[in-house]
């Protein structure tokens, strides 16, 4: 007896693989990502009767064996390969107790590859409210099986899965139906030539366009002569089988199971009517997010600046309880604020994934997916993009999170892409104070310029996610399967386990995946800023004291001054007048150089910085305003902060990618750093050109 057995869950979409594995796992599970792709891989462990331990691993949602996504061919690539320590010793093959006759069609495959196969009917306590009835060992011979009825809402049959997954050594491994049938003259060829192989196995190598790269070369070399039939005829021959799966399935449901319409209800088809109407869906789905959006602003406000004074005052005691030196600086200002940059994400995350969760559970989002999927899909993205794109005004990281449940991966990608073109709550401080400072007070038709020029903003940012989306789609050139499968789960209640861990996880993987980046990177802007070559950045005390010393100013402000000088001739400033020449056609000084430098970590820090340069304390917010309106153009004369130059910077702030955070979580989500370097580079390029248009055609 094996102490440790591998199980692999596989089903279609929806029919609850993932709240099995919850139920089997509990908090004893990880998720990861298979090597090289970006696609979720879930595994967790199981203590069976008789001492036995079960690896559990929870694989993508598939409608067949016959791939057609990313996440199909994990499916596949794991079911062919013997050599992988993955590969099953029992597959769990889980279905929905409403949908067994589309459900059957992936399990009659795995059947065929002679894996012990337990099927799994989920969803049991939905069998009274749809009339539904079962002849549960009629339907075992059939499928030549065993099966588990289990509701995991219920917490129903669970301990009798884990019974029948320990017995896996008694399970029948004969195929429930001779899919060689479909040509018979071919097949017989096919198994004359490799007589220790499994036909089905050496049919599906064939058909698939699958990366086979992990079985044996001989082999697939042997099967290139098998390849002499034409696409079309093997497709023809692929449709044939699907037709006798399917022939075999309505068969055995004919006498398995009988459904009595009277006792079902149709609560569900009224609800549908009005959700997915083309008016009342609209206004409904909207409303919805209203309301989430208040909730992602309002009720993470408190947490919010809780965790950043608790950050704030944690750096200011260490820096008066440690002794005075380099490491006590880098704790104070590098590590335990680049930490607080972190942490202070987690409440909207958390959040965010609390109600989107539950608006999936519940079987909500489903039906806005389908409602948006036909405006979405015109632009390249899928219906499942409004979200990210949409959560993307409150922040981009947990937006680009959530982007994980689109299937296509191309769609995924561009989502990902173009979601922080999107109006983020960073970019509002920013935002707020040049309007305040270039745009004019007046109002028209009872708006105001400034709201009018707020509002504009945001709809250019969701103007310009929804454009790139549409070129990228043109230009990448991905070979991702687009499919649409127009499915309505039921209306349920959320389950309180799975919604809890799917926060819990998307909380993790954020901290875990992004958070390191976050910190490192912050760790070296702080370096950048709190270090600088010259003797002019080691004796600022001295200078700027000497050079203040006539002058009648409070400690308070010589402080200032000093950590302005400082700022000035760190290796952030000397890098901000670097870039002088450059952003000079843009309409900027190297002040404002130094803030865009420093602001690439986050957008907001450009505000602090300017009040840092022009030494004065951060949150009085109406002097540094007025700082600001004082500063004169040093080329030009006339107010740095000028109409032109204003309009400048709102564009560059709206189309640049000032923000590592957002940069780590595209890292983590696409496993590569091609693509956020690519956005890095593209989006700073868009906005460094639209700048300088703007500012030299209103100069
Ligand atoms: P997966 O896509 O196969 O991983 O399925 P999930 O585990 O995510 O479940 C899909 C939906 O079915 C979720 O809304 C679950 O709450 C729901 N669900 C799962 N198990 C049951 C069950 O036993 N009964 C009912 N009524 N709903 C369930
Ligand atoms: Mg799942």
């Amino acid at each position: 007896m094996p102490k440790h057995i591998n199980v692999a869950l596989i089903g279609n979409p929806n029919t609850g693989k993932t709240s099995v594995f919850n139920a089997l796992t509990g908090l004893n599970q990880k998720v990861g990502n298979y090597p090289g792709i970006t696609v979720e891989k879930k595994e967790g462990l199981c203590k069976l009767p008789r001492g036995v331990k079960a690896h559990i691993i929870d694989l993508p949602g598939t409608y067949s064996l016959n791939a057609s996504s990313l996440d199909e061919n994990v499916v596949i690539e794991l079911l062919l390969n013997k050599n992988d320590k993955d590969y099953p010793d029992v597959a769990v093959v889980v279905s929905d107790v409403e949908n067994l006759k589309r459900n059957l069609l992936l399990y009659t495959q795995i059947k065929d590859l002679q894996i012990p196969t337990i099927l799994v009917i989920n969803m049991s306590d939905r069998m009274a409210y749809k009339g539904i009835h079962l002849d549960i060992p009629y339907l075992e011979e059939q499928l030549q099986t065993k099966i588990a009825l289990i509701s995991t809402r219920k917490g129903k049959g669970i301990d009798q899965l884990k019974t029948l997954i320990a017995n896996f050594k008694e399970l029948p491994t004969t195929p429930c139906l001779n899919a060689s049938e479909i040509d018979p003259e071919y097949f017989t060829r096919l198994k004359k030539a490799f007589p220790n192989q499994l036909v089905y196995k050496l049919w599906l190598v064939i058909t698939q366009d699958v990366n086979f790269g992990k079985i044996d070369r001989n082999e697939v070399d042997a099967l290139q002569s098998f390849k002499t039939k034409s696409k079309a005829d093997l497709k023809r021959l692929q449709q044939k089988e699907t037709i006798k799966r399917y022939q075999f399935i309505n068969d055995t449901l004919k006498k398995g199971q009988t459904i009595d319409l009277k006792s079902a209800k149709d609560l569900r088809i009224k609800l549908d009517r009005i959700l997915t109407h083309k008016v009342w869906g609209y206004l409904i789905f909207f409303a919805i997010l209203l309301v989430l959006f208040q909730a992602i602003y309002d009720w993470t406000e408190v947490p919010m600046d809780f965790i950043d004074s608790t950050f704030a005052s944690l750096s200011e005691w260490t820096k008066n309880v440690l002794p005075e030196g380099a490491f006590t600086n880098l704790l104070a200002e590098g590590i335990i604020p680049g930490l607080g940059g972190i942490v202070i994400f987690i409440p909207q995350i958390a959040f965010l994934f609390l109600i989107i969760s539950i608006l999936e559970e519940s079987g909500y989002m489903s039906r806005v997916v389908f409602l948006m999927d036909r405006i979405m899909r015109r632009f390249g993205l899928s219906g499942k993009s409004v979200v990210p794109l949409i959560s993307g005004t409150a922040c981009a990281i947990p937006a680009i999170m959530a982007t994980r449940n689109i299937e296509s991966w191309k769609e995924r990608l561009i989502t990902i892409l173009v979601t922080p073109f999107t109006t983020c709550s960073a970019r509002l401080p920013v935002y707020l104070i040049i309007i305040s400072l270039v745009i004019p007070q007046g109002r028209v038709l009872g708006l105001s310029y400034q709201a009018l020029t707020l509002m504009l903003l945001y709809l250019i940012g969701f103007g310009t996610a929804i454009f790139s989306a549409w070129i990228l789609n043109k230009v990448l050139k991905i070979k991702s399967k687009s499919f649409f499968v127009v499915e309505m789960p039921n209306y349920k209640l959320p389950l309180v386990k799975n919604v809890a861990l799917t926060v819990l996880e998307k909380t993790k993987s954020f901290v875990f995946g992004a958070g390191k980046i976050i910190l490192a990177i912050s760790i070296v802007l702080w370096f950048l800023a709190s270090y600088g070559p010259s003797d002019d950045f080691n004796n600022a005390e001295e200078i700027v004291t000497t050079s203040y010393a006539s002058e009648n100013i409070s400690s308070e402000e010589l402080q200032q001054k000093i950590a302005s000088h400082k700022l000035e001739h760190s290796f952030i400033g000397i890098t901000g007048r670097a870039i002088e020449p450059a952003i000079r056609p843009l309409g900027y000084d190297w002040k404002i150089g130094i803030a865009i430098v420093s602001s690439f970590a986050a957008r907001e820090v450009f505000v602090g910085t300017l009040a840092t340069i022009y030494s004065v304390g951060s949150d009085e917010e109406e002097t540094i305003k007025n700082r600001m309106a004082g500063e004169v153009n040093p080329i030009l004369g006339g107010p740095l902060f000028n109409f032109a130059s204003g309009i400048s910077l709102l564009l560059f702030y709206a189309f640049a990618m000032q923000c590592m955070s957002t940069l780590a979580i595209v890292k983590r989500e696409t496993n590569s750093w091609k693509w956020p370097m690519l956005q890095l580079v593209i989006m700073s390029a868009f906005a460094y050109i639209v700048a300088l248009i703007a500012y030299q055609l209103l100069i």
